[in-house]
Formats: structure tokens, C-alpha cells, sequence
């Protein structure tokens, strides 16, 4: 495991972040959840992303541009850092050794909101990252399991979708950080420059097509809520609520007035 990119210096004893987000190859986390990243960097918020391989087998851009694409992002989205764990591309497995080097990352950072990749994407990366962080989001609360940090348990485990769609347990109003959101992931440049004439039938995926792909998919789950862009993501397990009323105030709820659509 390595840092690729620190905004700040990340003592092992130093303060938490706020959000760890995970994902199986660079580009994975600014696909789905980029927004909701933004989002909580401009409210004053930390946050780190770890992606476990390199995405060396990717069919598109050699690691070390893809390493670059990955430090761009990182900085337009203001992450405190970006760590990777150099595991190896299609070949990701849900094993107890693994969970165990992923829960030792969410002791020491001591996020309230894990993010992870649907853990029923086709994609077999993406569904093992969101099974391994499952694994690891019940170890770090393990008293008597020993990794070198303190237990930890974070309040929320959210999953987010990369290919395969879900029905969203949530879903974050983004619209005045769609800007941000959609620049790091078209940072990712290596992966959407395929001529289309090159795929026969039709593949979004690795074209110009999958940016307007990913924007149509914001403008959906936004339309959910009645915004313009959302991100949608599926809790594990029912989000507690203590007053029902506060949801009305936040920026994602519906308006109750005038039947139609709420503005947001
Ligand atoms: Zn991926």
C-alpha cells in the first residue's frame, strides 16, 4: 500500500478523515460517487480515496498515465489523499487477509461514511471491493481483533453504482458541484477516447460516450428527488433517523407545496 497523492502531511496518529471511499481501479470512485466527494470537501470536510490495484490490465492508458489521470482527480476533487494498494487488477478476492489490510486502513483514518462499489456490479472487481468492504467495515469494530489501530466503527456504509443499476437507498443533491464531479472523472482522459467506429454494436464504455452516459445517470437519480443532479447509493442496512422533520431542511428533500416535483 502506498500514498500516491497528499494534499497534507497523514501522520499514523494523526487527526481522521471523514470519508474513506474505495474503489477497484483509479476512475472507479470518480464514476460514481465524485460528486458526493465534492460535495463533502466543500463543506469543510476530509476525505481519502483507495483504490486497491493500479488498473493495469485496464484495455485503455498504460498505469503510469492512469497514475497521473488519478492525481489530476484528486486534485480537482480536493482530496486529502489517494492511496493505493497495488493489488492485483482482475484477480480482487474476498478473503479474510484482505479484509483484514482494508480494516486496518479504516482504523486509522476513522471515517463516519465508507464508500464502496456495488457489491453486485458484473464488473467481478467491483463486486469483490464492495465484499471485501463489507468484510472490513465489521472487523474494524472488532475489540479483540488486533490490526495495529484502535477499533473503529463507522456510522455508514454506502455503496455506489459503477455498471450494474440499483434501486438508491439515497440519494445526494450534487447539482452545485456537478462542475467538479463530471472534470475529475473526465480527468480520466485514457479511458474515454475510443472511436466508437472501433467497437462493433454499441459500447458506451471507453468512448466520449460514457461522460454524457455518466451525466444522464446523475440527471436520473437527481430527477428522483426533484434536482437536477443526484447521486444514488444503496445503504447496507436502514439509515437512522431521529426527526423525520429535519429531512425537510435539508437540500435533497422534496418541496411539500404545489404537487408537482419539489425544487431543491
Ligand atoms: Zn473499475
Amino acid at each position: 500500500m502506498k500514498i500516491v497523492y497528499q494534499a497534507h502531511e497523514l501522520a499514523a496518529d494523526g487527526p481522521g478523515v471523514d470519508v474513506l471511499a474505495f474503489g477497484a481501479h483509479p476512475d472507479d470512485v470518480e464514476i460514481g460517487a465524485a460528486g458526493l466527494l465534492a460535495l463533502q470537501v466543500r463543506l469543510g470536510r476530509r476525505v481519502i480515496v483507495a483504490d486497491l490495484t493500479a488498473g493495469e490490465l485496464s484495455s485503455r492508458g498504460e498505469s503510469s498515465l492512469r497514475a497521473s489521470e488519478a492525481t489530476r482527480a484528486a486534485q480537482l476533487l480536493g482530496l486529502t489523499a489517494r492511496i493505493q494498494f497495488g493489488w492485483p487488477d482482475g484477480a480482487l478476492e474476498d478473503s479474510p487477509a484482505n479484509g483484514r489490510a482494508v480494516a486496518r486502513l479504516i482504523r486509522r483514518f476513522r471515517p463516519w461514511l465508507v464508500l464502496a462499489p456495488y457489491d453486485r456490479d458484473r464488473h467481478p472487481d467491483h463486486r469483490a471491493t464492495g465484499q471485501i468492504v463489507r468484510r472490513s467495515w465489521f472487523l474494524s469494530r472488532l475489540r479483540q481483533l488486533d490490526l495495529g489501530f484502535q477499533f473503529h466503527a463507522p456510522a455508514m456504509l454506502w455503496f455506489y453504482a459503477i455498471h450494474t443499476p440499483f434501486d438508491p437507498t439515497a440519494v445526494v443533491n450534487i447539482s452545485e458541484v456537478m462542475d467538479i464531479r463530471m472534470s475529475a472523472a473526465g480527468a480520466f482522459t485514457s479511458q474515454f477516447t475510443e472511436s466508437l467506429s472501433a467497437i462493433p454494436g454499441y459500447q458506451p464504455i471507453g468512448t466520449p460516450d460514457y461522460l454524457p452516459f455518466i451525466e444522464a445517470r446523475c440527471r436520473h437519480f437527481g430527477a428522483m428527488i426533484g434536482c437536477q443532479f443526484g447521486e444514488g447509493f444503496l445503504s447496507d442496512g436502514p439509515l437512522a433517523i431521529s426527526d423525520p422533520q429535519a429531512l425537510l431542511s435539508s437540500a435533497t428533500a422534496r418541496s411539500s407545496g404545489h404537487g408537482g416535483v419539489g425544487k431543491c
